[in-house]
């Protein structure tokens, strides 16, 4: 049985990574492509980072696995948990607890235990599970890390995240030092090749997120210099096994983004909607917001007072209610791609907030510490731009519709049960 590597590509939409295979820009990504089977999938919501790689790597949306958003209403604890919207966001929430909410709490804490993630799946069923800089990387390996007062953390068996955790030594350079620059990717190229060379994994999940970093930068149509250095971390690979045909003897591919970007014309303060309300915190980041009623009974005044560009969304005697330009219904939601499905799961989170809102298109909502992206992209909303992702496999037959079908499609490829949640409904 062939190995398995998915690679994920944060931010990468279906349009720049087709122009790219197109144009030939891309080598290694168009080898792939041509060996390979392409469509275009659909994310979760919201549709940003921790939401999606956590969805990725349980095949569950928000409902199974616990992880809101970016910034979310701890009720137990009674606090913001910020996972780094930006550095600005994270002083604002208090930078110690947010570092450690993001690294740590966010995969021993906050992710559901009724969630298995994919290195979980296949360690159990006896094989070797790998990650690189992915921040959903919940394992049974204890890790102890490179820094001295952090603590130690539970991943793969082989786990390596941004120099702070390392289970081997692989000589690469410390990551977080040029992000314009793609050094996280660069770090990440390096432990790649290593593992391949050593054919040190069954599955390994390979995560570049400069991509993401410099669309948040420059939009998302102006990204080829970055996608180039996508493009290169994936040729590191091909490289370590030899060439391509040697690589694909020996690995099964999926490559996808978690989630798309579109462009940002103007930003609004989710908060100045519930100016004099009281009992409420409002989570706000990217193009995607959150309503805490923490006196209950009031969703519905509260997402009438979203801005009616934007969508809102709510439970309402347990069915979902969508409102957007002052209409309501559920068939608004026909408008997005998997809008009915993708809605119901993030409001059956119970970390989710009472009502949630999908950003208007070219709107961005400005996080704790008052940043925004104004000018480049972002992302977060219901919208097909932010939701839309490439999916390619490679050996692995069909690619899924969604990113929740991944990890179900590497489980089987290795003839282990995916978790009941994952599995697709009879037909
Ligand atoms: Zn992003």
């Amino acid at each position: 049985m062939r190995k398995a590597i998915l690679i994920v590509i944060d931010g990468l939409t279906p349009q720049a990574f087709e122009a790219a295979v197109e144009s030939g820009r891309a080598p290694a990504l168009a080898a792939l492509h041509a060996a390979g089977s392409y469509r275009r999938a659909v994310s979760t919501f919201p549709s940003l980072t921790p939401v999606c790689l956590s969805a990725l790597a349980t095949g569950g949306h928000p409902d199974v696995h616990g992880i809101p958003h970016l910034v979310w209403w701890h009720r137990g604890e009674q606090r913001l948990v910020e996972y780094g919207s930006s550095f600005h966001a994270m002083r604002a929430a208090g930078l110690t607890r947010g570092l450690r909410d993001t690294i740590f709490n966010m995969n021993q804490q906050h992710l559901s235990r009724d969630a298995v993630t994919v290195y979980e799946a296949l360690e159990s069923a006896g094989r070797t599970a790998a990650a690189i800089n992915i921040t959903c990387y919940r394992g049974g390996t204890r890790h102890v890390p490179t820094l001295p007062g952090v603590p130690h953390a539970f991943g793969p068996r082989r786990f390596f995240f941004y120099s702070l955790f390392e289970s081997d030594p692989t000589g690469a350079p410390i990551a977080v030092r040029s992000r314009a620059a793609g050094s996280i990717d660069a770090y990440a190229a390096t432990v790649g090749r290593w593992l391949v060379t050593r054919d040190g994994f069954d599955f390994l999940v390979y995560y570049l997120p400069d991509y993401d970093f410099a669309s948040h930068a420059l939009g998302p149509d102006d990204c080829e210099d970055a996608l180039a250095r996508s493009d290169a971390a994936v040729a590191a690979l091909i490289d370590a096994a030899g060439g391509l045909d040697e690589f694909l003897e020996r690995y099964a591919v999926v490559l996808c983004a978690d989630h798309g970007q579109t462009r940002i014309e103007r930003v609004d303060r989710l908060e100045d909607a519930f100016t004099g309300v009281e009992d409420v915190v409002v989570a706000a980041s990217n193009r995607a917001g959150m309503v805490y009623d923490l006196r209950g009974g009031r969703a519905r005044e509260l997402a009438e007072r979203v801005g009616p560009e934007h969508v809102a969304l709510f439970l309402e005697e347990g069915s979902v209610v969508a409102r957007r330009g002052g209409e309501e219904g559920i068939e608004l939601l026909d408008d997005y791609p998997q809008g009915r499905e993708r809605a119901a799961a993030a409001l059956a989170n119970p970390n989710a907030g009472e009502v949630l809102v999908s950003a208007a298109p070219g709107a961005e909502f400005a996080d704790l510490g008052g940043r925004h992206h104004l000018g480049g992209g972002s992302h977060g909303s219901l919208e097909a731009g932010d939701s839309l992702v490439p999916m390619l496999t490679v050996g692995l037959g069909p690619p899924p519709d969604s990113i929740t079908g991944v990890a179900p499609l590497v489980l089987a490829h290795f003839d282990i049960e995916p978790p009941a949640y994952a599995r697709p409904l009879a037909a």
